[in-house]
């Protein structure tokens, strides 16, 4: 405002206009209330005609501002705004100055009111404009007592409230005059001061609002980019896995008939070379299956198609598929589920590739003659999926990596195990859809337990 108003403070002006505006009715309101109480009940002498022509006057200009008001709010530039801010305020002095003259001029108590006059002008106004309303009032007051007192403007004494000679009276006067004029200018000061620092504050505010602004817009269109460059990349990896997975499965089927013997008898070397070139084509078939689960799970997440799904019955039929397997390593695969459903939603096959995946890790990443449990509980409105195993462990500085696509843990690798360092990647981003947590322990050497939390459907 010092440096006259700019954009925020041009909005906030012309909000404090209107509210000066409505002020001006509760002000005209409580002017009609004084002169009926001090008549009716006070019983003070007061001259009401003139005092109700101030008060109409006063309602007139306030409606003709109100009018203005919208035209200016509409239409007018920031020094437009003052100039309207600062003629109202003038004018609303006059006015009181008049209400003050027609009910006792020096004797009516009610001249303190100047001093709403000043703050308002402090909370609207430039500094500098607020000390030169300050000079008007106190200019008016000064004029309309010595006019008085001269003998030039009539006085309208207060009868019932005042004795009759106190207006003339120079050192009342005086007093007056001066205690009210130096009132005026130390609200002036006070007030400005603290509207100004205020006023510093609010820029600040509204200055680092704009930068927090600007930074969530940028923050937000990296997010968006990025996630515009990961569904390239999801994309594309789903169209090249989808592309190399049908040659590759003729390829092994063709292999498949040749090592069978099917096209005539191959020397022992040949099909030990075979049989290599097939367990490298699975390795790539399983890679090109786990490529596009990932893509599939990443752009239509399961909870898409909700649906009730019992982890007690897909963890049955999990256990029931790697029993075999389980058995030929000597490993003994437990399952603890309650008797009763526990529902989750979401879609069951989504469910099934998520425990297909743990216990899958887990029969692989178990030495021979170890023990493999898979636990569901049910706990409030969550249910518990624990997969824990007696195996090799994972070291505690890459337990957080084995969740990123294509990482295997280096202890992994050295068993020899296939593996195409995604399965983990699709547990995480299956729970993420789900609204689940995943969380990992393990040990070194003694084993790891794999605990998936998702949100029940308990009715
Ligand atoms: P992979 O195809 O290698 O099994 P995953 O994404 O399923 O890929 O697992 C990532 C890595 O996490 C594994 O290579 C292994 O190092 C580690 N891991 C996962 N499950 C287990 C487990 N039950 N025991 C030990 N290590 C595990």
């Amino acid at each position: 405002m010092e440096a006259g108003p700019h954009k925020v403070d041009l909005e906030e002006l012309r909000d404090r206009i209107s509210w000066l505006i409505r002020l001006r009715w509760a002000a005209i309101a409580g002017v009609l209330v004084t002169i009926w109480v001090a008549q009716r009940l006070l019983g003070v002498e007061l001259h009401t005609g003139p005092l109700l022509l101030v008060v109409g006057a006063l309602a007139a200009d306030n409606l003709v501002f109100w009018g203005i008001g919208r035209w200016v709010a509409a239409a007018a530039t920031g020094a437009g705004v003052s100039y309207f801010a600062n003629l109202q305020i003038a004018l609303d002095l006059l006015a009181l100055t008049a209400l003050i003259h027609f009910s006792g001029g020096i004797e009516n108590p009610f001249l303190c009111y100047y001093v709403f006059h000043i703050v308002i002008a402090s909370i609207l106004l430039s500094r500098a404009a607020t000390y030169l309303q300050v000079t008007l009032a106190i200019a008016l007051l000064t004029a309309m007592t010595s006019l008085e007192a001269a003998g030039v403007l009539r006085h309208y004494h207060l009868g019932g409230f005042i004795p009759a000679e106190f207006f003339q009276s120079r050192v009342y006067m005086f007093g007056v005059l001066f205690a009210i004029g130096t009132m005026l200018y130390f609200t002036a000061f006070m007030a400005t001061s603290i509207t100004s620092r205020l006023r510093r504050r609010e820029g600040e505010i509204v200055r680092l609002s704009e930068a927090l602004r600007k930074h969530t817009e940028d923050l937000t269109q990296a997010y968006e980019a990025l996630r515009y460059l990961e569904g390239v990349r999801s994309d594309y990896l789903h169209r090249v896995a989808h592309h190399i997975r049908s040659p590759l499965a003729t390829v092994e089927r063709m292999l498949a008939v040749v090592a069978e013997g099917r096209t005539g008898q191959l020397p022992e070397r040949a099909l030990e070379i075979l049989e290599r070139a097939r367990v490298r084509i699975r390795e790539m078939l399983a890679l090109a299956r786990d490529l596009l689960v990932l893509s599939r799970t990443r752009e239509a997440p399961p909870l898409a198609q909700r649906e009730k799904v019992d982890l007690v019955t897909v963890v049955q039929e999990v256990a029931q598929e790697f029993r075999r397997q389980a058995a030929s390593a000597s490993i003994s695969l437990l399952t603890e589920c309650p008797e009763f459903p526990v529902e989750v939603m979401g879609d069951p096959g989504s469910l099934k590739e998520l425990v297909e995946n743990l216990v899958s890790n887990a029969v692989k990443y178990t030495p021979d003659g170890g023990d493999v449990r898979i636990a569901v509980e049910l706990r409030a409105n969550r249910a518990e999926l624990a997969v824990s195993d007696t195996g090799i462990g994972i070291p505690e500085d890459e337990r957080e990596e084995i969740f990123g696509e294509f990482y295997r843990a280096a202890s992994a690798r050295e068993t020899g195990k296939e593996g195409t360092g995604l399965g983990l990647s699709i547990v995480k981003a299956i729970v993420e859809a789900f609204g689940g947590e995943l969380s990992v322990e393990s040990a070194v050497g003694k084993g790891t337990c794999f605990r998936v939390d998702l949100p029940c459907d308990v009715q």
